[in-house]
């Protein structure tokens, strides 16, 4: 229970949903899912004929983010159907997810997006990632406040979504903050060669 928290937003950094919309990105593939599943509606004033949500994923982001050294935990206004609807496509287990509550979408005056506070309280002092194409300056200056471990905010373009460059900076940030706050490790001890 040692590594990171790794926050993952859906829309924007695994869903490109800026993308030119008649331009699939290579290696993505779409679903549709219906609006009255619970699902972001990131543009919600567009659609008054409740069209199902198009949303493309990436099949290969799953082993990719499995593979950085993190403990995922979904932080997206999808909730609790991110398991139902995205992690299945990405071949991810059913993770974790921030319950955003009463605080979903409620912009605050501060400027502060909707759902810092929120992973600041669920890290509670552990060392995070987040990942999510809506954080501004004020975030890293909330989280720096208030939140006591190493916290990186790592912003993806929603146009083009995760890509190589961002999971080698998320890698560097678990190694960085793994050893930051170093597990229990064995004693090098009994049969150790450098011993
Ligand atoms: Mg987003």
């Amino acid at each position: 229970m040692n590594r990171p928290l790794l926050f993952l937003d859906v829309d924007g950094p695994l869903n490109p949903y800026a993308a030119q919309p008649e331009r699939r990105p290579d290696g993505y593939t779409t679903i549709r899912v219906p609006r009255d599943s619970g699902t972001s509606d990131e543009c919600p004033g567009l659609s008054s004929r409740r069209r199902p949500l198009r949303v493309w994923l990436n099949p290969e982001h799953g082993r990719h983010l499995l593979q950085l050294g993190f403990e995922l935990c979904w932080a997206t206004t999808w909730m609790s159907k991110a398991n139902q609807w995205i992690a299945p496509v990405l071949g991810l287990p059913e993770l974790p997810f921030v319950d955003f509550g009463d605080a979903l979408f409620q912009e605050r005056p501060d400027g502060v997006h909707w759902k810092t506070s929120r992973l600041v309280d669920y890290a509670d002092g552990r060392p995070f990632a987040w990942v999510d194409d809506e954080q501004s300056d004020l975030d890293q200056v909330y989280v720096t406040a208030h939140h006591l471990g190493p916290g990186l905010l790592h912003h993806v373009n929603p146009r083009i979504g995760l890509r190589e460059n961002d999971f080698h900076a998320l890698a560097d940030f678990a190694r960085s903050s793994s050893s930051t706050f170093p597990p229990a490790q064995p004693s090098p001890g009994r049969g150790s060669p450098s011993a």
